[in-house]
């Protein structure tokens, strides 16, 4: 029982340490998956400062960061704007789509890509992806099929969680400490 602890703890870093692109879906990840509409059209989604950090780790780390939403929304451009995410597509019918469009254009394989997703939709690109990654409180057909269960729920620093992970399984994580310290001593 152990001994295959063991081996599924490797197999993981050995996932981690091939990815190049990770994709999110939004609704439910990034955020805790409410939508609070209010007059006017007035859309208000809630970010995870924390979340928003590690994604900014990811990129300079040179992994690029792509987002996947089905939605469109006026609140998640401004975020993704923030982030300076360079693929941000929304309003996305066919997810495979936009992921095989995005693996041709980076010249990426499976291996290379982490998705993290936190519901059904979700299921064909985490089956397909080198590393699937879900969030605490996603429906268990999800989590089943998910490399990486995050211990927070979505909304709540899900994505911080993983990224720091991935992050330290890459190696790099130490690094991007580093350079917080030696910004702030400056
Ligand atoms: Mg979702």
């Amino acid at each position: 029982m152990a001994r295959k602890t063991v081996r599924s703890r490797r197999d993981l870093r050995e996932r981690a340490r091939r990815i190049r692109l990770l994709l999110l879906d939004v609704d439910g990840v990034l955020t805790d998956g409410r939508i609070i509409y209010g007059s006017a059209g007035l859309e208000v989604l809630a970010f995870h400062v924390r979340d928003g950090l590690a994604l900014k780790s990811a990129q300079a780390a040179g992994i690029t960061v792509g987002l996947l939403s089905g939605r469109k929304s006026e609140a998640l451009a401004r975020r993704a704007e923030e982030l300076r995410l360079v693929e941000v597509h929304t309003g996305v019918e066919d997810k495979g789509g936009v992921y095989r469009q995005l693996l041709a254009r980076y010249r990426l394989g499976d291996p290379e890509v982490a998705y993290m997703g936190d519901d059904l939709p979700d299921l064909p690109l985490l089956q397909r992806a080198g590393l699937a990654i879900t969030v605490a409180d996603a429906p268990v057909e999800v989590r089943r099929v998910a490399h990486l269960v995050t211990s927070l729920p979505g909304g709540r620093g899900a994505v911080r969680e993983a990224v720091e992970w991935l992050l330290k399984s890459q190696g790099v994580w130490d690094r991007v400490c580093a350079d917080f310290q030696s910004n702030r001593n400056s």
